[in-house]
This record gives C-alpha cells, structure tokens and sequence, in this order.
C-alpha cells in the first residue's frame, strides 16, 4: 500500500480546496490557482470549483432573455462565454489535450444553446430548467481547471458532481441526500485517490436520485465543499475567495472591516445565514456534524492566515461582526384574532410553494415578524 494510499484510508491529510468564482476569473487567476494546488500535493487535495466570475448570472439572463423570445441576445451571451472559455484554454492548455478540451467545451457549448433553443419555444424558464442551464458555468469551468492541472503536471481528473451528489427535487434551491450522496462520492472518488488523482467536481450542481440536474442555491459551491469534505472525512475544507478570511462586516461596504483569525461553526453559521455572503449559509452544517475545520483564504493573496472556523472557538468580542441582507423583504403579519396555527401553516405553505426563504424575527401574541427572500429573486 502507497504512502498516499494509506494517508487517504485514515482521510487525516485529505484537503477539500473550493475556488470561488474570481479565483478562476482569467488566467492569472487560474495560474494562481494551479500555484496553490501544487503548495498542497503533499496532502491529498480535492477541488471543487465554482462558474467564472459572473458567467452564472450571464447564463441566467440569457435564459431569461430566451424565454422573451429574445433568442438572438440569449445565444450572443452563451458564444461570448464559450469564447472566453476557450481563449482560457488556449492559453492554458497546448497540444492534444488543447484539442480534446476544445471538443469538450464545444460538446457543452451545443447543449447550452439548444436548451436555449428549447426555452425560446416553451416561453418559459421554470426553476427546474434553470437548473440545467446555471449548471453549464460549471460543467465550462470544471473541463477548464482540469486540464488546466493536468498540463502543470498534477494527475486532475474531472469528476461529474451531478453523479456524486444526490438532492430532492427542490429546484433553485436542493438538500442533499446524504446517505446516497456520500455513497456516490466515496464510490466515485476513492478509487482516483487511491490511485494519487487530484480530482476536480463542480461546485453548485447536483442531481435528483435518477438523474434530474439540480442546484444547491446561488453560492452553493461552499455547500459542496463542505458536503465532499464531510463524507470523506477530510482533515479541512479550504475555502479560496478574493477576501482575506471572514470579516467583520462585508469589505465592499465597510473599507475598514477587519479579519476575524478564529471562530466558531455557529458564529461562522450565524453569519452566513444573515447574508455574509463569503459562505453559502448550508455550508457550516455538515463540517460542524463531521467536526471538519473549515478555512476561509485570499487567492490573491495565499501567504495570509485567513479565518479558521472550529467548534469551541469564540470570537471573545461582544459584537463579533455585522451583516447585511439583499432582495429580501420584511413582512409583518396582523393576527386580529390572536396567533392560529391553521392560518399561519398556510401563510407559510404559501410561502414555501413560491420557494421563498423565510426567518422568523419576532411574534407576538396577534403578529409575526418575517423575513421573506425568494430563491427566484435571489437567483434573479
Ligand atoms: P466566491 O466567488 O469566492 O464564492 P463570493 O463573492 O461568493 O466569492 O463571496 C466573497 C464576497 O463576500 C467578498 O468579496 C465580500 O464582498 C463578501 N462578504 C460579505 N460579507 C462578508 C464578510 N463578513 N466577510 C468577508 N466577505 C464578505
Ligand atoms: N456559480 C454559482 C453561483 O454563482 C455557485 C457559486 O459560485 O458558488 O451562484
Ligand atoms: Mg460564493
């Protein structure tokens, strides 16, 4: 039995590395990514990768765009994103595996534009068919990094994410299944570890059980991470973003928000769930189960600490950081009548049949405090 072999039966140096969106944007950040890759082979490593920075919500308006009958501007927006996958993979990737990455890319790019085509003639876009289509940023960018740590000497092989994480057929928004799931990726995945593979899954995607493609919600790519991480009982799950770990409230807002260097899966989780949008809110749930400690790092800059999230950990301060929501409403329900139970199951089945996402803020004895987003504003 290999060194590697017996390390990964005993998953004590197996690390699970997610690649945000801007992490794989443009060559430069590929070429980063790769670097980071390599300061990890001595571990086992599984990435997990995201769509390039903003081909997701491209994808969404062109099906969009589609549905209106607009056909023309949809499949102007999927050329444009299959273009810059390829000027990417011509300067990544040489020679025949140039070739068979252009035959790959251009297989997903025919299926993106006929499920184009089909929208056109439906006039719709349902949640299950946008789906499908948000999937293709992924399956693009997965083909892309593959080769991409193949032609720098790492052993990558691409890894259908849709085969390995199984969900309910909540579109927009899927649970994974997670005695199935964990099956499929230890049956999946294991056998390429064994054999020293660095494999490489899509983030966000997924599938029902017999094979319908789901999503895990905008930003899902931290849930899969975390979800490969827990059923191989990884030593930790490395989030790679463009921030330097968890702050203290959103950069982009706030130019002197700092880093928080440790803290716990339900601070970390409280966070996200309140709109720190540097996790997926689901993604804390199985690394806290399987006690995985997760880190948040800067691609742009690897050399920091980043954030180490861990059960036990506090923060220490009083106020440990401060979020903000978007697209969400708040909504105040008067019960004249006083709180019925029968009413409220409806209010909330109404709710749940739009897909909205719903936090309970306060009640009181005739009134309760919601606050409503919905998974179609929010992928829209
Ligand atoms: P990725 O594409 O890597 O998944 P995201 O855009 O989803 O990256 O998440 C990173 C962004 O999260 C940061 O650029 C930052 O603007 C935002 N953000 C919101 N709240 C926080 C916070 N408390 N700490 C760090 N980043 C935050
Ligand atoms: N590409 C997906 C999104 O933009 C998933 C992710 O980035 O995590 O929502
Ligand atoms: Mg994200």
């Amino acid at each position: 039995m290999s060194k590697r072999q017996s390390r990964f039966e005993q998953g004590d140096d197996l690390v699970v590395m997610k690649f945000g969106g801007t992490s794989v944007e443009d060559d430069a950040a590929i070429q980063r990514l790769i670097s980071i890759v390599e300061s990890r082979v001595g571990s086992q490593p599984v990435i997990v990768v995201s769509a390039l920075a903003k081909v997701t919500d491209q994808l969404r308006d062109a099906g969009h765009a589609a549905a209106k009958g607009h056909l023309g501007s949809a499949l102007a927006t999927v050329r444009n994103i299959y273009v810059r996958h390829e000027q990417l993979a011509d300067s990544l990737v040489t020679g025949a595996a140039n070739h068979a990455l252009d035959h790959e890319l251009r297989a997903e790019f025919r299926a993106l534009e006929s499920l184009l085509h089909d929208v056109e003639v439906s006039r719709k876009l349902d949640l299950k068919t946008q789906d499908q289509l948000l999937g293709f940023g992924e399956c693009f960018s997965t083909r892309l990094v593959t080769e991409a740590l193949c032609q720098a000497g790492m052993n990558a092989a691409h890894v259908d994410a849709r085969s390995c994480i199984a969900t309910d057929a909540r579109h927009g928004q899927a649970s994974p299944l997670w005695d199935l799931t964990d099956q499929r990726l230890q049956e999946n995945l294991s056998p390429l570890l064994r054999a020293g593979r660095v494999p490489v899954l899509g983030g966000f995607i997924a599938s029902t059980e017999d094979g319908v493609p789901t999503t895990l919600g905008r930003g899902g790519s931290d849930f899969t991470a975390a979800i490969v991480g827990a059923a191989l009982a990884a030593a930790r799950v490395e989030i790679w973003t463009d921030v330097d770990g968890v702050m203290t409230t959103d950069p982009k807002l706030c130019s002197d928000a700092r880093v928080i260097r440790k803290m716990s899966f339900d601070e970390a989780a409280e966070l996200a769930h309140y709109g720190a949008k540097v996790l997926h809110p689901a993604t804390l749930a199985p690394a806290m189960r399987a006690n995985i400690p997760v880190y948040v790092l800067n691609s742009r800059r690897p050399e920091g600490e980043g954030t180490e999230i861990v059960a036990g950990a506090n923060t220490g301060k009083r106020i440990s950081a401060i979020t903000a929501k978007r697209n969400v409403a708040a909504v105040d329900i008067e019960f004249p009548r006083g709180m019925d139970s029968e009413l409220l199951g409806k209010v909330f089945a109404v709710f749940d049949q739009h897909s909205c996402l719903v936090d309970v803020m306060g009640t009181s004895l005739g009134r309760i405090s919601l606050l409503v987003g919905s998974t179609a504003a929010l992928a829209g």
